[in-house]
């Protein structure tokens, strides 16, 4: 089961590259943009960061410039399995850890 930590959980910088502290794997990241285009805040994203091995996440508001492109890996779901997933947030953690 995935559980969200806050301060409790560290992460790490090896060569640029995020690292959980408490076991050395390597942090997997995910945002999606929650506003659509047209919205003065399609900058802020909602972003996940989570550890493999620890099955730990945290979850903030990121900013992502307009420009870059992000990839979608709810893509393959229909709208209601989507839907899901955003409102359960361990599970959407758990469905993201698979898909990268
Ligand atoms: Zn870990």
């Amino acid at each position: 089961m995935w559980r969200r930590v806050g301060a409790g959980w560290s992460v790490g910088d090896v060569d640029g590259r995020r690292v959980c502290n408490h076991c050395g794997t390597w942090v997997k990241t995910y945002a999606y943009r929650y506003y659509p285009p047209g919205d003065p805040s399609y900058e802020r994203c909602v972003g996940f960061a989570w550890c493999s091995e620890c099955r730990v996440y945290s979850g903030n508001m990121v900013q992502v410039p307009r420009r870059r492109a992000l990839v979608d890996l709810l893509d393959g779901l229909d709208d209601r399995e989507r839907e899901r997933l955003l409102r359960r947030e361990a599970e959407l953690i758990g469905y993201l850890d698979r898909k990268c």
